[in-house]
């Protein structure tokens, strides 16, 4: 990446500017309480570099996908006030995303506060990308910093409409640290990965990871298949799998995909089933062609961990994107977490992991080894378009960088 970054910008031009900030604070939020706060967080050291040059900080997010009207089911107050936990100094809620009120509010900053806007999606014009609400937000300063890696395979009026109003205007639209980091991961991961390469991929279906099979296939040593999309490469092989998840409209693709990918491509050579996928429920371990017909598959079988696992201790560069199996539940849970103990002990041994998608981050977490994983993305979506060589437009319309 060559854009221009954050921490390129001399920190004594910032003192007193006003800078739009875009981030991706879409946490989980119950009964008006997050539960996973790992975005928040994330997000704290653009923030810091910020408010320490003494700018007066006007972040801007979405959460969760309101209907283009104001819900209180999504509103960022919750964030805010975990935000000012966090940052250690108070955080201004300007309940509304644009107009009049955050002229005002934003007028009243002074040098080092933060105002962190009501929900993007509140307004209509957000998701479709509407050039008036990203002007409107454009006027209030000339600096954009895009830290929302996360919401960047987006064009959004708050991602890409916004950097784009911001240099119209002569200001510019630079990656925060966040951003920055993610795209310097991956971007590596893909473009000099230390060899072997593995990359292992699972979750619940392929229709939304078989671009990235395809991407990855040419520049992978290996590439690892589990979780529910291993189904539809067993049925592509003309193996019985009961009542396991398969889409049967992708067996062709699959079928083509492993007549091309040749030996690189490994399946899982066992299964843990069960009668119902629940909590409780009786499993077998069965070999892949022993699947019976009121079988579900849930997991990876033994033999199959001990597969992967040599693999990624040869690896010195891992991306992973799904769980093995229906990790939630514990029964099912072996799989994945014998990869992310395989994954964490060649981050050890000074391998380099990348780790996309919600549900791998939160399996990680779950396996206690997220700390010693190189990098866990906070962008799902972003990071598998990213990974399947898709173009960003949150990334493409920042500014390029004087040197990479
Ligand atoms: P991520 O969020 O990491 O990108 P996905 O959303 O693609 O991952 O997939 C995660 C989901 O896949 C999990 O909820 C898990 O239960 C499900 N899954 C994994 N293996 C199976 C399986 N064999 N059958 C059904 N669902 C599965
Ligand atoms: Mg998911």
């Amino acid at each position: 990446m060559s854009k221009k970054i954050v921490s390129d910008i001399d920190p004594a031009s910032l003192a007193g500017r006003t800078v739009l900030v875009r981030a991706d604070l879409n946490v989980p939020i119950a009964d008006g309480r997050i539960s996973d706060d790992r975005r928040v967080r994330a997000s704290l050291p653009t923030l810091r570099l910020l408010t320490s040059a003494g700018a007066r900080v006007v972040l801007l997010s979405h959460l969760g996908r309101p209907k283009g009207a104001p819900d209180p089911k999504y509103s960022l107050k919750p964030v805010a006030d975990r935000l000012a936990e966090l940052l250690n100094r108070s955080v201004r809620f300007v309940p509304e995303s644009a107009g009049p009120a955050v002229r005002t509010a934003v007028e009243s900053l002074s040098e080092g506060d933060v105002a962190l806007l009501e929900n993007t999606r509140f307004h209509p014009g957000d998701t479709a990308n509407d050039p008036e609400l990203a002007a409107s937000w454009a006027a209030l300063g000339d600096l954009f910093v895009n830290d929302a890696f996360g919401a960047a395979h987006r064009a959004h009026a708050s991602t890409s409409g916004l950097a784009e109003a911001v240099k119209a205007r002569g200001g510019e639209a630079v990656a925060g640290l966040l951003m920055a980091r993610e795209l310097r991961f991956l971007g590596e991961a893909l473009e000099r990965p230390e060899r072997p390469f593995v990359a292992i991929l699972g979750g619940a279906k392929i229709s939304g990871k078989i671009d990235v099979i395809g991407a990855l296939l040419p520049r992978v040593d290996r590439l690892l298949i589990g979780g529910a999309m291993a189904n539809t490469f067993f049925k592509a092989l003309g193996l019985e799998t009961g009542g396991s998840l398969v889409e049967d409209d992708r067996v062709e693709v699959a079928r083509r995909t492993l007549q091309e990918a040749g030996e690189r491509l490994l399946l899982p050579v066992d299964c843990v089933v069960a009668a119902e996928i629940a909590e409780g429920s009786t499993t077998r371990v069965v070999e892949r062609s022993q699947v019976g017909a009121d079988d579900r598959i849930g997991d990876v079988g033994p033999a199959t961990r001990e597969v992967y696992a040599k693999e990624i201790a040869a690896a010195r560069t891992i991306v992973w994107n799904g769980p093995m199996g229906v990790f939630e539940i514990d029964a099912f849970a072996e799989g994945t977490t014998a990869m992310a103990r395989a994954v964490a002990t060649a981050c050890d041994g000074g391998a380099t992991a990348v780790l996309g998608g919600g549900d791998s981050a939160a399996a990680v977490d779950r396996a206690g080894v997220a700390d010693r994983i190189t990098h866990v993305s906070t962008g799902g979506g972003a990071s598998l378009e990213f990974l399947a060589g898709a173009a960003l437009p949150g990334v493409e319309a920042l500014t390029e960088g004087s040197a990479a």
